[in-house]
């Protein structure tokens, strides 16, 4: 199988050591390379399995590759229905959207709403150097600002003026219940508001932009791409915009390294109903060359409400439930000309409600999580397993990782990890 290993993997830096940020003394990188060589087996069934290093481990899941050489490419059946999708009219459409959803999910690759195979490799990358080290737990710069459990990050894509006369209405609900979001517009889509722009960010909301066009074309070929990034790079600069999100999620790292943004979020950790299905698995953010990586990790309105006619959000809430347990990033595509409609927005409504009384999260913008991320990042790689000499980042604590106590298994103790903030 043809990998991009020869190109370097992008997201290869993203190793567990760096990810954890353990602050343990003396640890050698032979240790943590040789820690993740057992851990693989977590990886099972995915090419990243076999792959001899750490880097080029979590490189290829982070790319994806266990989706195949041709995860970035549209299939022709793609192709041919966001062709025709204007002719097809509203209720076949949405009988073909169901059909294709339940042969996506059938046929997936990447199991879905959960897919824990990468969260439990790097949890056993640092249990297993526990066990080496006959340690019960270390401590590591904890994922996020202030100790909190989770971070909750709400973001939306407006597909049509319609949409968009709806964003207010939107926001103002948001504001309700505390939370702020960041609106990805499609620059020429329709004619955006540049008045709603400024209002939105005036109240602490977050402007992005979401491709260029919403025609589905903008990686039909690297030429196209490239003559569209010089647009969006110049749609980035005039919105203050530091975010990108590509529409219908269409993505190829290597491409998007043209565009001038601080993160993307065109990635998800499993998502078989996308015209690209597929995965990273991180539930974290990740470094993926010049950007940061904002996977979502909730499945979107349309997908949710829409395509599998749910009428609460008790998937969503069991998802946040998964994040919450490994300190992930829960962070929510949806889409103001979805939740137009009252009982979706109900929906939606009663996510937010649930979260807040929950508590115990980190409720940021992506462009703050983004920046939060990689000044973390750029701590640990500098920090090297020093222990309480240099301060951390302004806002991380420490926490403890443990190997569950007290239970053997065939030798060796069963590698159910806890995390605990001090
Ligand atoms: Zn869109």
């Amino acid at each position: 199988m043809r990998t991009l290993a020869d190109d370097g993997y992008l997201a290869g830096g993203n190793t567990p050591w760096r990810l954890w940020g353990v602050l343990q003394q003396g640890l050698s990188e032979a240790e943590w390379e040789l820690a993740a060589q057992e851990a693989r087996s977590c990886l099972e069934g995915l090419p990243a399995a076999g792959l001899p290093d750490a880097a080029g481990i979590v490189g290829s899941v982070l790319s994806e590759e266990q989706l195949g050489p041709d995860r970035w490419r549209l299939g022709t059946g793609g192709w041919a229905y966001y062709a025709l999708r204007r002719l097809i009219p509203r209720p076949a459409r949405i009988g073909l959207q169901r059909l294709m959803a339940a042969r996506a999910r059938k046929g997936a690759l990447l199991r879905w709403p959960v897919e824990d195979r990468y969260v439990r490799f790097v949890a056993e990358v640092v249990c297993r150097l526990c066990q080496k080290r006959g340690l019960r737990s270390v401590p590591y710069v904890h994922f996020w600002p202030g100790g909190r459990r989770f971070a909750f990050v709400l973001t939306h894509d407006v597909e049509t003026a319609e949409g968009m006369r709806f964003v207010p209405a939107l926001a103002d609900l948001e504001e309700r219940y505390g939370f702020r979001s960041s609106f990805n517009f499609v620059p020429e889509g329709y004619e955006v508001d540049a008045t709603l722009l400024a209002d939105l960010r005036r109240r602490g909301f977050e402007v992005g932009v979401h491709g260029l066009r919403h025609d589905g074309r903008l990686f039909a070929s690297r030429e196209v791409f490239e003559k569209r990034a010089v647009s969006i790079n110049r749609y980035l600069r005039a919105w203050q915009a530091v975010g990108f999100r590509s529409p219908m999620t269409h993505r190829n790292p290597y491409w998007m390294q043209s565009l001038e943004i601080e993160y993307d979020s065109s990635f998800f950790d499993t998502d078989p109903f996308e015209p690209m299905p597929g995965g990273t698995m991180s539930i974290w953010p990740f470094i993926m060359g010049r950007f940061v990586e904002l996977p979502y990790t909730l499945a979107q309105d349309h997908t949710l409400l829409r395509v599998l006619g749910q009428v609460t959000p008790e998937l969503w809430l069991r998802k946040v439930d998964f994040l919450r347990e490994h300190c992930g990033m829960a962070l929510i595509d949806t889409h103001p000309d979805y939740l137009r409609r009252p009982d979706y927005l109900a929906v939606y409504e009663r996510l937010l409600a649930e979260v807040r009384r929950q508590g115990d999260l980190w409720h940021a913008l992506p462009a703050e999580v983004a920046r939060w991320w990689r000044t973390r990042m750029s701590w640990i790689a500098g920090a090297a397993g020093r222990v309480g000499e240099a301060a951390v980042p302004e806002g991380a604590t420490i926490g403890r990782i443990t190997a569950a106590d007290g239970e053997w298994e065939a030798g060796r103790p069963v590698l159910e990890p806890a995390y605990y903030v001090s």
